[in-house]
């Protein structure tokens, strides 16, 4: 049973971390969120996740721009039984035009946080005689956009670092996935539906269907709820065999 685990979320004071924190928080384990704020909000969200659950929350503010950081929230959680590598940041722009500090960032948040908190985790969970290791990748760690050139990079190398992980735990009891999400309706992606709906001038209904969800086979949003139970399944015992490999949660975008 998860019941009485840690599972260690970078990036979940909102969006996919956030519901994938409450799903763990409703099957009875305890919870470590993150961000790189440290806010009133922040621990009160920790708070109210504890309350409503009955389990251990806690927040721990590290930046994931920075790996000693990555590797101090890994050693203040104590814990880690399930690692879910989910902070994460976008910029859009032309390669020609794309700063570098931007690129670093992005490379930095993305793609090497995920490599300092798992050696951080892996030595923990080889102690407890369990693990799991679930980074959150993207459509974008499959296929590629235009403009999205350290994004793509990054979620294509965190695919890539998944299945070292995997090999190098193989007859272990621990397991290290991907989850490949399409588009998620979280406050970000809500956030662009007005703009959007200005912009082509189309009701909300069309804006969503022929723009944002363009790509997205479906036209429907996958929703943080949906990523909070795959991520569960992958901390399941019927899925103690699949390691180093992705589920895409992508409505059939990378079907095509
Ligand atoms: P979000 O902006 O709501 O969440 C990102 C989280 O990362 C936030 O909690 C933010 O505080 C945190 N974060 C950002 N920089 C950080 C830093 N330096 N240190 C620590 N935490 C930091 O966005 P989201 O959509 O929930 O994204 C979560 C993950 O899912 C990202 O890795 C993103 O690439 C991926 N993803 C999202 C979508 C989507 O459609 N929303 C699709 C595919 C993949």
């Amino acid at each position: 049973s998860l019941s009485g685990k840690t599972a260690v979320i970078t990036g979940s004071n909102s969006g996919i971390g956030l519901g994938i924190a409450r799903s763990f928080a409703g099957a009875g384990l305890n919870v470590v969120i993150n961000s790189y704020s440290d806010t009133e909000e922040d621990h009160a969200l920790a708070a109210d996740l504890a309350k409503e659950h009955g389990v251990d929350v806690r927040y721990i503010q590290a930046d994931m721009s920075k790996g000693d950081a990555a590797r101090s929230l890994i050693q203040k959680a104590g814990a880690c039984d399930i690692l879910v590598n989910n902070a994460g940041v976008q910029h859009v722009a032309a390669i020609d035009e794309f700063p570098a500090d931007k690129w670093d960032a992005i490379i930095a948040i993305n793609m090497s946080s995920a490599f300092h908190t798992t050696a951080a985790a892996l030595p923990m969970m080889r102690k407890a005689g369990w693990g799991r290791v679930i980074n959150i990748a993207s459509a974008h760690g499959l296929r590629a956009s235009p403009y999205k050139s350290a994004y793509v990079a990054a979620k294509h190398g965190i695919v890539g670092m998944t299945k070292v992980v995997a090999l190098e735990t193989a007859q272990e009891p621990i397991t290290a996935n991907a989850i490949c999400p399409g588009y998620v309706l979280t406050p970000l992606v809500e956030e662009q539906i007005p703009d959007t709906m200005k912009k082509y001038d189309m009701d909300r209904e069309t804006a969503v269907k022929e723009v944002l969800l363009e790509r997205q086979p479906s036209k429907e949003f996958a929703t943080t709820d949906q990523l909070g139970g795959t991520a569960l399944f992958l901390c399941s015992d019927n899925a103690a065999q699949i390691t180093g490999t992705t589920i895409s949660v992508d409505g059939g975008w990378t079907a095509m």
